[in-house]
């Protein structure tokens, strides 16, 4: 079954310089790449999507850790598309704690745990259908997607917007 998945590369992937790494091991799976951008993650942004750890002892150091406090104020989000699209990325990501991961796989090779014991582990992937959608939607708008993923509906924004001088 075709699915999208998210990918982000976390700031120390960023900053690690594996961007071009990362995307060559994701080349693997022969997925496509449907959306990406480069993000400057806000606090609302960085809680939204790790929502479902706010109870965790590591919560706070995790936010700090995304929003790129220990090495870059970026992100890069992809969506990938495809055949089983969120088993195929996970694979050749991992294991979360980067101590247990697969030497061959991303987070085995360049991942670590830090002093303050956050998996400081490069990159996310969606783990269910469930989740990428609700990570999609937080991470692109639907003219961000090439591919209409989900239902759309029209509607008139009024907000202020930063637009080319
Ligand atoms: N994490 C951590 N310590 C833990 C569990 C998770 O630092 O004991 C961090 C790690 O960066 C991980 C992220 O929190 O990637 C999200 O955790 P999740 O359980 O969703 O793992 P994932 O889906 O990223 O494999
Ligand atoms: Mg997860």
């Amino acid at each position: 079954m075709n699915q999208a998945t998210l990918v982000l590369i976390k700031p120390d992937g960023l900053k690690k310089s594996l961007t071009g790494n990362i995307l060559t091991r994701l080349s693997e799976t022969k997925l496509d790449i449907v959306g990406a951008r480069i993000v400057k993650v806000s606090r609302e942004l960085a809680e939204k999507h790790y929502a479902m750890l706010k109870d965790k002892p590591f919560f706070e150091e995790l936010l700090k850790y995304l929003m790129g406090e220990y090495h870059k104020k970026k992100v890069m989000a992809l969506v990938y598309y495809g055949e089983d699209a969120i088993q195929k990325v996970r694979n050749i990501c991992g294991s979360t704690n980067p101590e247990e991961a697969d030497p061959v796989s991303i987070r085995g090779a360049y991942g670590r745990i830090t002093t303050k014991g956050v998996y400081e582990n490069a990159i996310h992937a969606s783990a269910n259908p469930e989740e990428s959608e609700r990570e999609i939607k937080l991470w692109f708008t639907p003219e961000e997607v090439i591919l209409e993923l989900y239902p759309t509906k029209a509607a008139k924004k009024s907000v202020e917007a930063r637009i080319w001088a």
